[in-house]
């Protein structure tokens, strides 16, 4: 469905402000006093009309923007329009009020942009239509889930992440690599997408740790304390989706003939931690994570 604010009745009260008053919330706009007098008679006018305002996402919602009104009103709206128009940086109809009133009642009147009140100027009186946000949108992005994940765990970090389709082959960086530039700006991560989704996700959690372990980290005891951490956030993120996962015990020595430096003291073993596997001499990731949060062992290396 299409974009739609958010539509009010509204009544305005815009009447029985002073000259100094109007000068005051105007202010910095490079208005006359003539323009201030103006804008008194628009007010006047505009005072206690009922009409349709409407409410929108782009401006945050800060002004009422005019949306409709009805025939019974349409004299009062004509005449606050005309006085407000003889304030416009490029007036158009400037001491001609016989040719603003026929141009209205011809229905060929264009404002040339919206006609907005302040909060302080309105009245509401009961909401006509809620805001229809826009309706395209993710339910799930499990990618967004691990950048959310990782401004929880350390706000500081910083990270490009790309798509890269050049990744492939059985080389180191099949799946995924960090590049820590030397000057020491952003790293880059490229996530391979010759890969099945669910392991460029875990992919992305595994170039992440690198950057929270630090460019020499390889795959030691900072690096796994990382990875181990974003898995348990994830797992918490999702628990309430019934995600039960497997155990994988992980210990210091070779294990599928990839060498861990350490034993793993934090590990929670009700989450587990994913074993890595060696295929032609490069560390694929067997153990992925679903998008619902769960993991299986995954076909990749046959
Ligand atoms: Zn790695």
């Amino acid at each position: 469905m299409k974009y739609q604010p958010k539509i009010i009745k509204c009544r305005l009260k815009t009447g029985g402000k002073t000259i100094n008053e109007i000068r005051e919330q105007n202010k910095g706009q490079g208005l006359t006093y003539r323009d201030f007098e103006n804008i008194q008679k628009a007010y006047e006018e505009f005072d206690g009309v009922v009409l349709l305002l409407s409410l929108w996402d782009y401006d945050n919602h800060e002004s009422y923007h005019v949306y409709g009104w009805d025939d019974e009103v349409d004299e009062k709206m004509m005449m606050g329009i005309y006085h407000a128009e003889q304030t416009h940086p490029f007036p158009r109809y400037k001491g001609k009020k016989e040719e603003f009133i026929a141009d209205w009642k011809a229905g060929k009147y264009n404002p040339g942009c919206p006609m907005c009140f302040e909060k302080e100027d309105v009245e509401e009186l009961e909401v006509i239509r809620e805001e229809v946000k826009n309706m395209i949108k993710y339910i799930n992005n499990p990618f967004e889930d691990i950048v959310k994940i990782m401004n929880d765990i350390d706000p500081n970090i910083n990270a490009d992440i790309q798509f890269n389709p050049s990744l492939k082959g059985k080389d180191f960086g099949e799946c995924g690599m960090v590049t820590f530039p030397a000057d020491d700006s952003t790293p880059l991560i490229d996530i391979s997408t010759n890969i099945p989704f669910e392991a460029m996700i875990e992919v992305l959690a595994h170039e992440l740790a690198h950057i929270i372990a630090g460019e020499e980290s390889e795959h030691n005891t900072e690096w796994n304390k990382a990875f181990q951490k974003i898995q348990i956030e994830w797992q918490l993120k999702h628990e309430d989706n019934g995600v039960t996962v497997e155990v994988a015990k992980y210990e210091k020595g070779t294990e599928d003939g990839f060498e861990y430096e350490d034993e793993l003291e934090c590990i929670d073993i009700s989450i587990g931690m994913f074993k890595a596997s060696v295929v032609d001499g490069v560390r694929l990731y067997p153990y992925v994570i679903t998008s619902k949060g769960k993991r299986y062992i995954s076909e990749q290396g046959e």
